[in-house]
């Protein structure tokens, strides 16, 4: 399932091993609506996605590991090195291991000042690993950060920088609201992507978002109801 692959490191130059999932080998099990993807099997992907450099104690996401500016450079070795201890990590991460490698990610990613859309990345993601092992609290904390940084980023920043559209992020943020309990602002948000959606198509979030919007209707309506018959 699990296979090394080496890196070099952009801020310390050193080449290190670091281990990826076979995207071949996947099968798709099932899909939450805030996309957190279950594969058959035992590993999953989402722990591998961090890469950290075990000499300098650089870690980024892996699509952003190499895109960083030497003043950043300069702000981890200052920062983060002196504190780091080289070690031995180990091939296989357990969901431990992976949350913390994400919140060191964190730490890196808010002092050198990446985009409030990644560091909503992460934290979407270290919410997903205490999800997956049952951690409602430490999910909810972090669901809350990522939601918040990503509405920042809705209002001040170019989404398609960051890989990211209009329709999609203003559906994430009103599904990371609704599992939250806030129900106003997640009916907010998907009006919002019904909005967009009359110039900029993308039915199948349109789909998903006219669905979580009716969950949240019927919730609101189940809950009155209830309330009646006390
Ligand atoms: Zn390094």
């Amino acid at each position: 399932m699990i296979y090394e692959k080496k890196v070099k490191c952009p801020v310390c130059n050193k080449e290190f091993m670091t281990t990826k999932v076979k995207t071949s080998k996947l099968k798709l099990v099932k899909r939450d609506e805030d996309f957190l993807n279950y594969y058959k099997g035992e590993e999953h992907p989402l722990k591998y996605e961090v890469f950290l450099c075990p000499f300098c104690g650089y870690a980024a996401m892996e699509k952003r590991f190499d895109k960083i500016k030497p003043s950043g450079k300069s702000i981890i070795l200052r920062n983060v090195t002196p504190k780091w201890h080289k070690r031995d990590l180990k091939p296989e991460r357990s969901f431990e291991d992976a949350v913390n490698i994400y919140k060191l990610a964190l730490y890196c990613g808010e002092i050198i000042k990446k985009s409030k859309v990644e560091l909503g990345n992460i934290c979407l993601r270290i919410g997903w690993l205490y999800r997956i092992q049952g951690i409602d609290n430490e999910e909810k904390r972090f669901l809350r950060y990522g939601r918040d940084l990503f509405e920042e980023s809705y209002y001040k920043e170019d989404l398609r920088e960051n890989g990211y559209d209009e329709v999609t992020l203003s559906y994430l943020i009103g599904e990371l609201s609704r599992r939250l309990g806030e129900n106003e602002k997640a009916l907010n948000w998907f009006n919002t992507v019904f909005t967009v959606c009359r110039n900029n198509k993308n039915p199948v979030i349109e789909e998903m978002a006219r669905d979580q919007w009716n969950l949240v209707r019927e919730g609101r309506a189940q809950k009155a109801n209830t309330t009646d018959n006390e």
